[in-house]
């Protein structure tokens, strides 16, 4: 396999600035040299690669997308870029960097207090704290207005009682950020690793995302000082704004995910021969999935453009923001499905990424919002009529 060009069919990269180029390229040779060496054992192991965290830390990919605080301030573009091209090397390394990025600093900016900005933001931008984002909880999960899990509070303190589930990060976390009922109101808290009643364990037999850590959280009578609550983290919608964040960068990040897939395919049908020695890239049915996928690839490449645009200039709204995170996650996994069956017999081992970004995949269609979710959010905008129950 010949050095990863990038995918650019329609001229995207004339809508791109030198320094988003040098971003990009930067991220990309990152991806190169430490994440794919390593990649593939992680996810037969079962491991996320950890060793990298501190690297990505300096590099500047931890709250790439905040002001102050050491972060890079990096424009929406080149935040775009940064999820698309960890996504190229795995969804799991991605799924770290949102949760770490756009779940638990920009929550922590946003809706913290000086005093809680001050202690987590400089060490989880380096990478020496790692932050975690509970919302589904066992019975609720596309709706976690439901949510059971209780704060109580007493004194000076709140009791935490209930559980979380799904989690990414969960066990690897010095701090969780938890979703919790206090009377009718939600309300976003801190939760330390190692606080009495707070326990998290892994969930094993997962066949995606297996170069990630997925806990389970559980609080039983659980005492935090209640100084740990964000004070501006009240409200469902509080905790909708974080995911709003985190879906940005994921139908960034899909794109990634889905040009390693249709490049491997590609390369592998110019050079893989059968019926009289021809490529199989020569024969019409082929071409017909490859021009398939570099069309879908390029479409979620101007949405994912243009959704950068509105951002920038304050306009981007949650309804876009579903058709970004829909329409990409669902043309990823469906040029995996399409670069798995053009791969043969090879496309279902692990010596081509594609049926590891194929089955992480699986996950992006359902979390953060899953395909339908995000159906019938644009349904709303589009009839006024909620479907949703
Ligand atoms: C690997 C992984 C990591 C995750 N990380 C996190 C995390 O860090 N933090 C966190 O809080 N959560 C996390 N999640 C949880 C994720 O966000 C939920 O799984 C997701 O919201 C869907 O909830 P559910 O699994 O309970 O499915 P359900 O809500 O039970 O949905 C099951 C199916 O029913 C459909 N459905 C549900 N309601 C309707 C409706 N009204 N109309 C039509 N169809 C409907 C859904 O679209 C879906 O197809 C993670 C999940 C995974 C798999």
């Amino acid at each position: 396999m010949f050095p990863f060009q990038g995918v650019d069919f329609m001229g995207f990269d004339d809508n791109l600035s030198e320094q988003q180029k040098l971003v990009r390229q930067t991220v990309r040779e990152f991806v190169e040299d430490r994440v794919l060496p390593l990649i593939k054992n992680c996810f037969r192991e079962g491991r996320f690669p950890a060793e990298l965290i501190p690297e990505m830390g300096e590099m500047g990919f931890l709250g790439a997308s905040l002001e102050g605080y050491g972060c890079a301030g990096m424009g929406d573009v080149e935040y775009g870029l940064l999820m698309q091209e960890l996504e190229r090397g795995d969804s799991g390394l991605r799924s770290f960097v949102s949760v770490q990025s756009a779940l638990v600093m920009w929550p922590i900016q946003e809706y913290g207090s000086d005093v809680q900005k001050e202690r987590w933001l400089p060490r989880l931008r380096v990478g020496k704290a790692i932050g975690c984002f509970g919302l589904t909880e066992p019975d609720f999960g596309s709706n976690p207005s439901g949510m059971r899990m209780k704060a109580v509070r007493d004194g000076d303190s709140y009791v935490l009682n209930g559980e979380k589930t799904w989690i990414t990060n969960g066990t690897l976390a010095d701090v969780a950020l938890v979703w919790a009922r206090e009377g009718d109101e939600i309300r976003g808290l801190l939760v330390e690793k190692g606080t009495p009643g707070f326990t998290a364990t892994d969930i094993h037999g997962k066949w995606s995302m297996r170069a990630s850590v997925t806990s389970s959280l559980s609080f039983v009578d659980c005492r935090i000082p209640a100084e740990n609550a964000l004070p501006g983290a009240t409200g469902l919608k509080t905790a909708l704004a974080c995911l709003s964040q985190a879906r940005y960068g994921i139908g960034w990040g899909c794109i990634g995910a889905a040009m390693d897939c249709y490049e491997t395919a590609r390369q592998y049908t110019m050079l893989r021969k059968q019926f009289g020695g021809r490529p199989l890239a020569s024969h019409q049915l082929v071409q017909s999935e490859l021009a398939w996928m570099i069309t879908e690839i390029s479409k979620a490449q101007f949405l994912a453009l243009q959704a950068a645009r509105l951002r920038a200039r304050g306009r981007l709204k949650y309804f876009h923001i579903s058709m970004l995170k829909r329409n990409n996650a669902w043309m990823a996994l469906e040029v995996a499905r399409r670069a798995r069956d053009l791969l043969g017999a090879n496309g279902i081992t692990d010596e081509y990424p594609v049926f590891r970004h194929m089955a992480n995949l699986e996950t992006v269609k359902t979390y953060e919002g899953t395909d339908n979710i995000h159906a019938l959010v644009i349904g709303q905008k589009v009839t006024g009529l909620a479907a949703f129950s």
